[in-house]
């Protein structure tokens, strides 16, 4: 949250702060004053860098500076700095890239041991439904799988996936050191070895070969306001996502032509995606923004709408005529096909509607953390 630089200031008021300038050069000393204009008395100030590189640095006594030319200060003992400049003044937090890759160990070791809460709830509701005695008996294993896998820790598919993560990266955060990719594929690395999970990833898309520890994942990172760090964690099965698919429908084709899409698509993948899953359908945007939606939309709880009245009905509706198809658990035939369609939609061009499917399976490997 951007709050008033003044506020800030006379916080660190006689207080030791470190300032960087826009030059680079750097000082220590006691902040004895500010004006207006945010430009700053300083007392016991000591040249850290460029010049008197170092924490030791050299004894330079008073000093003004102009707000003007100040970029970061930042206060002593204190896990955030504030960024100054002619118009704006915002406090930023600082987190560890350590902790991006701890919690990517974590929830990417989790997520292929421990079935979600939601999901095993949606197997138990679709167990009491299904009218299907193959059905059921597909269902009781995969919870029976499920239940397994947890309490011997083992991944609960042999397929452990492609690691996607999304990064909701506040504007007011700041990392302790550059790398934030490269943090996230280190969680992943090391999930992945120590989870003792199957490497799955292709060096080359035609030569193959295999990159040896599940990197790189596949990462989105959108900038939001704020001071917030969510990292959203799914272990993405290729047996789903090779039955997923996009279309740019014209306009005129509508809520029909997408539904029709849907249930194109859901019966022509039959039993590949290991079902019964969940789909993501991303509505609008533009090529590349809609599967990135459908993506985004697998993240979601299982049982909860989109929070658009227009849309939450549309989810019901196709769930209700996707589960008609009677394709089933593992494709045996059964009226659980999906245990939940989530549509997640935006803006697009007035020349076109474009529409993705994609597709998860049983597995629905999905988990997030905010730091
Ligand atoms: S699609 Fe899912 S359940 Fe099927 S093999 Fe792949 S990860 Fe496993």
């Amino acid at each position: 949250m951007a709050i008033k630089p003044e506020k800030l200031l006379n916080k660190s008021l006689n207080k030791k702060v470190r300032i960087v300038l826009r030059n680079g050069m750097e000082y220590r000393g006691i902040l004895r004053g500010f004006d207006e204009f945010m430009n700053l008395t300083l007392e016991g100030v000591r040249l850290l860098g460029p010049e008197g590189e170092g924490e030791d640095g050299q004894d330079i006594g008073s000093l003004m500076i102009k707000g003007y030319d100040t970029m970061l200060i930042i206060p002593e003992r204190r896990a955030e700095f504030f960024i100054l400049s002619r118009t704006i003044l915002a406090t930023m937090r600082t987190v560890e890239l350590q902790r991006v890759s701890d919690s990517i160990k974590e929830m990417a070791v989790e997520a292929c041991h421990d079935a979600r809460g939601d999901l095993l709830e949606a197997l138990k509701g679709a167990l009491e439904d299904e009218d299907s005695p193959l059905g059921r008996d597909i269902l009781e294993k995969l919870l029976e799988n499920a239940e397994i896998a947890a309490s011997e820790r083992i991944p609960y598919c042999q397929d452990t996936g492609t690691a996607v993560v999304f990064v909701e990266l506040g504007e007011e955060v700041a990392f302790d050191r550059p790398g934030l990719v490269e943090a996230i594929n280190e969680g992943v690395r090391q999930g992945y070895q120590e989870g003792y999970l199957r490497k799955s990833m292709a060096a080359d898309p035609l030569r193959r070969g295999n990159t040896g520890d599940n990197t790189p994942a596949a990462v989105h990172i959108e900038v939001v306001p704020g001071d917030r760090l969510k990292i959203l964690f799914a272990a993405k099965g290729s047996g789903s996502e090779n039955m997923s698919a996009l279309r740019m429908l014209p306009p005129s084709a509508g809520w029909e032509g997408v539904k029709e899409f849907v249930l194109e698509t859901v019966e022509k993948a039959g039993p590949n995606p290991c079902p019964p899953g969940v789909l993501g359908v991303g509505l609008g945007g533009n090529f590349e923004t809609c599967a990135i939606l459908a993506k985004k939309a697998l993240y979601r709880g299982i049982g909860r709408r989109n929070p658009d009245p227009f849309y939450a009905g549309k989810e019901l509706e196709l769930l209700e005529a996707v589960n008609g198809l009677g394709i089933g658990p593992q494709g045996m035939g059964g009226r659980t096909t999906v245990l939940d369609i989530h549509i997640e939609a935006r803006p697009c061009h007035i020349g076109s509607l474009p529409v993705a499917v994609n597709m998860d399976c049983h597995a629905h490997r999905f988990r997030e953390v905010e730091l």
